[in-house]
């Protein structure tokens, strides 16, 4: 890695720039105190400013560690954070405490806790208690009852999984287990510009629009789903709508014919369907930050409970998820991956800029 220039030193500080953490510190000499490229202090006056390539030259120079930034001790690996979510994972049962998990990583628990939540936007306990919702929800498809899944998943009470926790579900457990029983979903499957894409159906409207890899993989996602419906490959005369409308749904996307106006069968909590219907509001080649949706449906502060609502639509395009960006402007995520974010966003930025 080439070295820095002064400059470029200053620009990183002034972004409080983290991918630099490691390449360089800097001390001030009114304070005596020096720091990694991204602590959060406010910045001191840039002739007060000395540039070190390693905290030990800093040291030696007579500046002392932030307390803040904790520039002295090793910046850990992603391997290595990688290595305790791991942990996290097969011992997500466990009281995990963060001093624990913090001293896998040969770090303090404070800064533990920030690079965990750098490199995966969430805190190692919400990272442990999504994986463990996870579980539960694997648990409840595989047919444990419901208190039996909710403590191998290691949730200590009942009241528990049923409070705030189970809001990223979807639904109760109870109404998850059965999930599509009793139901009949039509479904149907071809090659779009965004690959393969399946659209599923019950008799309200469409459930279900998915890409993957083959049809053979949108079957097991639809499944994964609905494990307790009975799923019927459309023939023309069980389902004669869905040929239409997948028809117009693959023209909508492979030739920019305008998005069809389907009838939709959303399903969720009452909060995920608000953020589903307020995102039915955007407009064609508009976009929009998880957080003005979050104030859009008056919810200002719950801006990732909107996020996971969008990471949670099963309806792509139709219910345009792909129209929220994060509010620093980039593109954020999408369940289908980034590249068909990225085609469907353009496709729908040109449409917009033809028609003016
Ligand atoms: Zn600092």
């Amino acid at each position: 890695m080439t070295e820095l220039s002064e400059q470029e030193m200053r620009a990183a500080i002034t972004a409080r720039d983290r991918t630099c953490d490691g390449r360089f510190f800097y001390g001030v000499i009114t304070t005596g105190v020096f720091c990694r490229p991204s602590c959060a202090t406010r910045p001191a006056r840039a002739e007060n400013l000395r540039f070190f390539l390693d905290a030990e030259s800093a040291l030696a120079a007579g500046f002392r560690p932030c307390k803040r930034c904790r520039p002295a001790e090793p910046a850990p690996g992603l391997s290595k954070l990688i290595e305790v979510a791991r942990y996290i994972e097969t011992h997500a049962e466990e009281r995990l405490t963060l001093n624990k998990l913090a001293k896998q990583a040969d770090l303090s628990p404070s800064r533990f806790q920030r690079v965990f939540k750098a490199a995966f936007g969430v805190s190692p306990k919400a990272y442990q208690d999504s994986v463990r919702m996870k579980r539960c929800k694997l648990a409840l498809k595989e047919g444990d009852n419901v208190t039996g899944a909710i403590y191998s998943a290691g949730y200590g009470s009942v009241s528990r999984v049923y409070g705030e926790q189970l809001r990223s579900i979807g639904m109760t457990p109870r109404a998850y287990r059965s999930s599509g029983a009793g139901e009949t979903i039509a479904y149907i499957c071809r090659d779009t510009a965004l690959g393969s894409m399946m659209i599923g159906a019950t008799e309200r409207g469409v459930c279900f629009v998915q890409f993957g890899e083959d049809a053979n993989i949108l079957f097991e996602q639809l499944r994964a789903e609905f494990p307790k419906a009975r799923l019927n490959v459309s023939s023309a005369q069980d389902a004669p709508e869905l040929d239409t409308w997948i028809e117009a749904l693959d023209a909508h996307i492979s030739q920019g014919a305008p998005r069809p106006d389907l009838p939709l069968d959303l399903r969720g909590t009452a909060f995920q369907i608000k953020v589903w219907r307020f995102l039915l509001s955007v407009r064609d080649g508009d976009v929009i930050s998880y957080g003005e949706v979050a104030a859009g449906i008056e919810k200002p502060k719950a801006v990732r409970a909107v996020a996971s609502a969008c990471a949670a639509n099963r309806i792509g395009v139709l219910v345009p998820c792909h129209r929220v960006l994060r509010g620093n402007g980039s593109i954020g995520g999408y369940r289908w991956g980034l590249a068909r974010k990225r085609a469907l966003l353009d496709a729908e930025r040109s449409r917009k800029a033809d028609s003016l």
